[in-house]
């Protein structure tokens, strides 16, 4: 949702209502942790009354371990913290999932995908981000698909239950390599909310 108009949100948020994706992808920035601010609670709130979807929210934020009770409070389903921002980052994940939450962990794209070795059975979401965090609209790092095979090959071997969620740049000319590489979920901002037809452009992502 980073990238829909923020001016008339209620507008946006029933676009997505009434399309094909299945959840709203909440990208919370600090300005610390990532260079931008994005929003935070009260915006978050509006989403709770008015999404119809689950609300999958990304903290980029530093210490998110402050902030895991809130978002819970405002209706997260899915709450993904940054491995980079975690420094216990198995107590984030047991907070979260203590909450009836999934939970979800972030790579930024220098962090391998071997790094979450020990945790991967801990968690239902792994966010690979496909760009640096912090601005939407940036273009696909290539790399991505040989992570998406890597952490494929991880939650195969582990028998983790673990999805695969794609963050950043996704399009129509990579949406069906990452399904077919293993990729559970995209998300899509600049892409979906900067066409001429949001709504198709949601249907043709999903459907390649
Ligand atoms: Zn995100």
């Amino acid at each position: 949702m980073l990238a829909c108009n923020f001016g008339k949100l209620e507008e946006e948020i029933s676009l997505v209502n009434n399309s094909k994706a299945q959840w709203f992808h909440i990208d919370v920035m600090d300005g610390i942790f990532v260079p931008n601010i994005s929003f935070g609670t009260p915006i978050m709130k509006i989403f709770q009354q008015k999404a119809e979807k689950p609300l999958d929210v990304h903290l980029m934020i530093v210490n998110p371990e402050n902030y895991i009770q809130k978002f819970a409070d405002l209706g997260s389903e899915i709450i993904t913290v940054h491995i980079e921002a975690s420094t216990h980052l198995h107590r984030n994940i047991q907070k979260i999932k203590s909450l009836g939450i999934k939970a979800g962990v972030a790579l930024n794209p220098h962090t391998p995908v071997s790094s979450l070795s020990s945790i991967i059975n801990d968690i239902d979401l792994v966010c690979l981000m496909s760009v640096n965090p912090g601005f939407g609209g940036q273009k696909f790092i290539e790399n991505t698909f040989d992570k998406v095979a890597e952490l494929r090959n991880l939650i195969i071997n582990s028998g983790s239950s673990a999805l695969i969620e794609i963050d950043g740049g996704v399009n129509e000319d990579n949406s069906n390599k990452l399904f077919d590489l293993g990729a559970n979920v995209l998300v899509a901002g600049s892409t979906v909310f900067k066409s001429k037809n949001p709504t198709n452009t949601i249907s043709k992502l999903i459907s390649g």
